[in-house]
């Protein structure tokens, strides 16, 4: 059916009808400034040769603008409310797949031998900000061939996860995504573009997935425990963080530093992605 899904009218209508009501827990802030959608399907580098990963299409406002442009759009939404709502707002449309189901519990590789094969795949979402790291983690960790991932988050999770390791800003989470990818802000997106309105300001960046990671290590489940472990404890040095996260002597962890080039009294984010990775191979 052909209806303005980013009309507040129109979605209030659409939604006492099926009678539903907004879940915070479920992180529901729909959008409603017509102009974000499009200008997020197009940034997303979606075409009819590509297919489009969707997590927690709402009402699909965005999986109709991405419908427009991609030859295939799968759609993964967890509220057994919304379906009904989605039958009617996008169930028309012949290039549109809408799953039920929790991201984090999906079978990703399944769903895109499934939906997607013989495809280049892009993944493109407004996210439910409480569940925006263990999200990307999941998407970068799966190694799946996701050509690059465009999502919405809160600004301040944008600033965190686009922040260059070795920077100020820049946090374990930076550290881990600029290992799979190279991020980027594309735009901002004000909260009053959202129904309800969140407390925060949003938003859109895209990381383009690396076909290799730009440092290599030998054990890359040890990289990752020791970017937790030396960002865990953000104001001490990372002698001491990593010494109490993962319970190696701290004169060894010296001698570590010591080995890679780097003073004993380094932060965490003073560390580049280099210099991170020169210091768990010395750990090994
Ligand atoms: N795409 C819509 C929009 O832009 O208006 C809705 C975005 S809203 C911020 C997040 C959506 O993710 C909601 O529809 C919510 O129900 C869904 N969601 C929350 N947790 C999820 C999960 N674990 N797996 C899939 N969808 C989820």
């Amino acid at each position: 059916m052909d209806m303005n899904l980013s009309n507040i009218s129109t979605i209030r209508h659409l939604l006492d009808r099926h009678g539903f009501q907004f879940s915070k827990a479920l992180g529901q802030n729909f959008l409603i400034n017509p102009s974000v959608c499009p200008r997020m399907a197009q940034q997303s580098g979606a075409d009819q040769t590509t297919g489009v990963l969707e997590i927690g299409p709402g009402i699909g406002v965005l999986t109709t603008e991405l419908a427009k442009i991609a030859g295939k759009v799968v759609s993964v939404e967890v509220d057994s409310r919304l379906l009904p709502v989605l039958e009617e707002t996008v169930g028309d449309l012949p290039n549109v797949s809408v799953i039920h189901g929790d991201i984090l519990k999906l079978d990703l590789a399944e769903l895109l031998t499934q939906h997607f094969s013989g495809m280049d795949v892009v993944v493109c979402a407004n996210l439910p900000y409480y569940i925006t790291s263990p999200i990307l983690m999941a998407l970068l960790e799966s190694r799946l061939p996701f050509r690059s991932i465009t999502v919405m988050v809160q600004k301040e999770a944008a600033d965190r996860i686009c922040a260059a390791p070795g920077t100020r800003a820049s946090g374990a989470i930076s550290a881990a995504v600029h290992y799979y990818a190279a991020p980027q802000m594309l735009f901002q997106v004000s909260r009053g573009s959202f129904l309800p309105a969140p407390k925060v300001d949003s938003c859109v960046i895209r990381l383009d997935l690396h076909a290799v990671p730009p440092v290599s290590v030998t054990d890359e489940r040890r990289f990752f425990a020791l970017i937790k472990a030396a960002f865990g404890q953000r104001r001490k040095t990372v002698s001491n963080s990593i010494s109490a996260g993962l319970g190696i002597p701290k004169p060894a962890v010296v001698s570590a530093l010591e080995a890679a080039g780097l003073p004993p009294t380094s932060r965490a984010e003073q560390l580049t992605l280099d210099q991170l990775a020169a210091l768990s191979e010395q750990l090994l």
